[in-house]
């Protein structure tokens, strides 16, 4: 079945996924999603006795139809290598009854490797394809995690340049210094003087400048995307749902068949939009438990279908999840909408007025996610009582996962096998962790807190962490939100 791509806002033209995949984005402001879904054609006895790069392959050649399968094993295979510190790529770890899926094995230790170890592949296999010749630049705007993972990805990738922008202030000491102690010959960094939404929305701007667009490929360039709306990144995430599922029927923790929930710390709505895809493929799903922080609007939305970004923006101690425009949500409004028009119609009021209002039946279309949010206190207490209980340590973004779970299951006393998907190493986010474990502020340094939180667990501190502790800054460019465009200009003309 050959899957094309057409996007959210106008379905009268398609693209290829490959096409699609060096677009990243369609030029009018919509994202790309399949004509349609493809189901899995192994059964889900066959998926557990496959490792992840096999059970990515079954994924990723029901949506990649224009990729070979030598290709997409090309890609895969070196993706999905030593890069990750263990060979099972995703471990699942149980913690009591719950299962956590550990998508921070990775080089910049959380879950956007998953994703972004591969699109690098993708991207220069796509663009060959399609006999592009121009070098492809990147422009990510990243709440934090992104930006080092597709740093990482890209550099030194022949053909491509990468640039990218994150709120000066709005991330953590350890995703900063991992930003900006990048190496590579084509890669540049850039602090904004603004939050996360501002750099995404300067990002999209940037995309949407015809002129600018034309200027830069008499130059030889062409831009292209490694946020989460390209579906390069979003289709390889797939997999790690298909991946957890075969592992609880390999383990016999579940009888292939038997539905499961899913809890998603949720920010972009990418991580999540995965997990929907992969029930549409046929993984049984009872639950996706949409989990955010104090910047609530997908737990309104889900409440009361309604979105609404016009609120304070509050800055967490889960900054990737830190966001009150969750881009990827588009594509779950078009799903339910069925139409283009419809989706088209909300995006523009989403960007004219900060909202817009689903239907009833929309609303029933979605009734698969369940939204929750965690406080700050909730999710300090629980990081703490998980350690107390267990010893199992998590970061803060899987902390408000697992406090929204905790509460669901006291609301709901739903006894479905459920998986917890753990998006970063206690390790990103030290501080906050270490302040939850011992229940005070802290005033030592973080790589102090870094050893310390070694010595207390047991757990040897990631190579992604000792890289940086003394690492040279390579990057120290600061600028105004509307001076994105330029930043760029100045780096392509080098
Ligand atoms: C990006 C990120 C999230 C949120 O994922 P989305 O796909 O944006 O919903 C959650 N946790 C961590 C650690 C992240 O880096």
């Amino acid at each position: 079945m050959e899957i094309n791509y057409f996007s959210t806002r106008d379905r009268s033209k398609s693209l290829s996924a490959s096409r699609a995949i060096v677009q990243g984005l369609s030029e009018d402001g919509g994202l790309f999603v399949p004509d349609q879904f493809p189901k899995l054609d192994v059964s889900l006895d066959k998926l557990a006795t496959m490792n992840y790069r096999e059970v990515a392959y079954e994924v990723m050649k029901l949506f990649l139809t224009d990729f070979t399968e030598e290709e997409l094993k090309y890609c895969i295979d070196h993706a999905y290598d030593s890069k990750f510190d263990t060979e099972e790529i995703a471990p699942m770890a149980q913690v009591g009854d719950t299962y956590y899926l550990e998508l921070f094995h990775g080089k910049t230790i959380a879950f956007k490797d998953m994703a972004l170890s591969i699109l690098p592949y993708l991207m220069t296999t796509a663009a060959k394809k399609n006999n592009i010749n121009e070098k492809i630049v990147i422009l990510t705007a990243t709440s934090g995690d992104t930006g080092k993972a597709a740093l990482a990805g890209f550099a030194d990738v022949e053909g491509t340049g990468i640039v990218v922008f994150y709120p000066k202030g709005g991330v953590s000491r350890v995703q900063e210094r991992q930003m900006v102690t990048q190496k590579g010959k084509n890669v540049k960094v850039v602090g904004i003087t603004g939050n996360f939404d501002d750099a995404q929305t300067g990002v999209k701007k940037i995309f949407a400048d015809k002129e600018f667009e034309a200027e830069l490929l008499k130059d030889g360039y062409r831009f292209s995307s490694a946020n989460s709306i390209n579906i390069g990144r979003l289709i390889p995430q797939v997999a790690y749902y298909v991946f957890a599922y075969s592992r609880l029927v390999k383990e016999g923790k579940i009888s292939a068949g038997d539905p499961i929930n899913f809890t998603v710390p949720t920010g972009n709505f990418g991580n999540i939009l995965a997990g929907f895809y992969a029930n549409k493929i046929g993984i049984p799903v009872n639950k996706l438990i949409c989990a955010s922080n104090e910047n609530k609007v997908l737990f309104d939305f889900f409440e009361n279908g309604c979105y609404d970004r016009n609120r304070e923006f509050i800055l967490t101690s889960s900054p990737s999840m830190d966001i009150l425009i969750s881009s990827n949500l588009e594509r779950l409004i078009y799903e339910i909408a069925g139409d283009d028009k419809t989706c088209a119609e909300m995006m523009k009021l989403l960007s004219e007025n900060g909202k817009y209002e689903i239907t009833p039946e929309m609303k029933e279309k979605c009734s698969i996610f369940v939204g929750g949010y965690a406080t700050e206190e909730m999710v300090f207490e629980r990081i703490h009582e998980v350690y107390s209980d267990t010893g199992y340590v998590m970061d803060t973004h899987t902390g408000v996962a697992s406090a929204v779970y905790k509460d669901y299951v006291k609301e709901t006393n739903d006894k479905t096998p459920t998986v917890i998907v753990s998006t970063a190493s206690p390790f990103k986010f030290t501080r906050s962790v270490m302040e939850a474990l011992e229940g005070k502020k802290e005033e030592a340094d973080d790589f102090e807190l870094i050893d310390r939180l070694s010595s207390m667990t047991g757990i040897t501190v990631p190579a992604a962490v000792e890289e940086i502790r003394n690492a040279e800054i390579l990057h120290d460019t600061v600028c105004e939100k509307e001076q994105m465009k330029e930043e760029v200009r100045k780096f392509l003309a080098k």
